[in-house]
């Protein structure tokens, strides 16, 4: 058994509402959601903090950015808007180490963060 969360749900050890999928990316509903869309986007491959990214994971992450724009698009969001947000940390909020974008839609998002 894997020690990551999500390599384990990447496997199907542990389930997941699953969106999107493909050969390096995969997408599911975050199981606690802060909005009435709240999608995690993954990177197959283990990256476990942005401080961890090298120069040859530049384009997985950006792969990431082109599902958001996909699932935005498919799930309706794209036009009104919506946030992206990846945490780094403990002190960034990141409580799963494996790296993840996070797509909020469906609500209005205010401006600092907090
Ligand atoms: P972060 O705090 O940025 O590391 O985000 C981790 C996210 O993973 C949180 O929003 C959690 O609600 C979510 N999460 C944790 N376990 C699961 C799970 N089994 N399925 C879906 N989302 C999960």
């Amino acid at each position: 058994m894997s020690e990551d969360l999500f390599l384990k749900i990447i496997s199907r050890e542990i389930p997941a509402d699953i969106i999107y999928e493909n050969n390096d990316v995969l997408a599911f509903r975050d199981i606690n959601p802060q909005a009435p869309l709240h999608v995690l986007i993954i990177p197959k491959l283990r990256v476990r903090t942005i401080n961890d990214m090298q120069t040859q994971h530049a384009e997985l992450f950006g792969k990431l950015f082109l599902a958001a724009r996909e699932i935005a698009l498919e799930q309706g969001v794209a036009e009104d808007g919506y946030r992206v947000v990846m945490n780094c940390n403990e002190g960034g909020g990141q409580t799963v180490f494996h790296v993840h974008l996070h797509l909020l839609g469906g609500r209005q998002f205010g401006w600092p963060p907090g």
